[in-house]
């Protein structure tokens, strides 16, 4: 653990160098792999570490607070272990929580930005800290091509939030209520193709860019199998990592681990929506 009266950063990448001199704070943060944005976090921080192997676990905290700080460190190597052997290694060389005086949840390349009540939430740790934490490998990795939709929230909640459920033995109830918020927010009038998905604004683009989407990927397990499925994004992210992937890329690395013509299946899901009259489920 290391107070600080003095204002320290966070950033992508690994940090060089973290020292108190004169009264003032050095850091430097390297970052060698490409990516999209640069982003820099201050703020009086007490910083907390624990390695996993190649890549540290990190958490910068506006209030020292030992025992939640520890519980984030672990929870971060059971998760980052979990995905490393699902989808292949961690992008990065850290992971860090930062906390935030605004209530976000904001997942960037190798660390997330989490508020400072939203943090102290203990179903978090097994809720949208690991979707953060995925991020990393959808989205923060392997960019989303919004001109051809954004596939990658809905893939980070089937893989933490309803895998989680999944493990928990509550699989069944979470997509049964992805099912009743779709019902519910989503009508002729609401309702878009995956392809037109951005990002989340309201409850139907909710219930449409990540329930629908995370259904779809249910359907798509279901059709090859488990261990296809994980394969089929284990060559996803091989072949686009630190590049922009599309739904197209997606159906093509399916279509290569399986040897089947997914076209249609993607076709479907990818470009219809519902037209005037017709009810929600026949599209579920
Ligand atoms: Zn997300």
């Amino acid at each position: 653990m290391r107070v600080s009266k003095i204002w320290s950063s966070v950033s992508q990448g690994a940090r060089k160098q973290n020292e108190d001199r004169d009264g003032k704070h050095y850091d430097q943060w390297s970052a060698p792999t490409p990516t999209e944005e640069i982003y820099v976090i201050g703020a009086e921080f007490t910083q907390y570490e624990l390695p996993i192997g190649n890549v540290t676990a990190m958490a910068y905290l506006r209030t020292p607070d030992d025992a939640m700080a520890n519980k984030y460190l672990t929870t971060t190597a059971q998760y980052m272990e979990m995905y490393r052997q699902m989808l292949g290694p961690y992008p990065y060389t850290k992971f860090a929580l930062v906390e935030n005086f605004w209530e976000t949840g904001y997942g960037m390349p190798s660390f997330t930005l989490l508020g400072s009540q939203i943090i102290r939430f203990p179903f978090i740790l097994h809720s949208s800290y690991p979707h953060e934490l995925l991020h990393n490998w959808w989205g923060n990795s392997v960019y989303i091509d919004f001109d051809t939709g954004n596939w990658a929230e809905g893939l980070t909640a089937y893989m933490a939030d309803h895998l989680v459920a999944e493990q928990r033995g509550t699989g069944a109830e979470y997509r049964r209520s992805t099912l009743q918020r779709y019902t519910s927010y989503v009508d002729a009038s609401t309702d878009f193709p995956l392809r037109d998905f951005v990002g989340r604004t309201d409850g139907p683009t909710e219930a449409v860019g990540y329930g629908k989407t995370s259904m779809v990927f249910d359907m798509l397990r279901e059709q090859v199998g488990d261990e296809n499925f994980v394969r089929s994004f284990q060559r996803f992210y091989r072949n686009n990592k630190y590049a922009v992937g599309t739904w197209d890329d997606i159906r093509t690395a399916f279509e290569d681990t399986t040897d089947k013509d997914l076209k249609p299946f993607f076709e479907q899901w990818y470009r219809e929506f519902l037209e005037p009259g017709e009810a929600p489920y026949a599209q579920i």
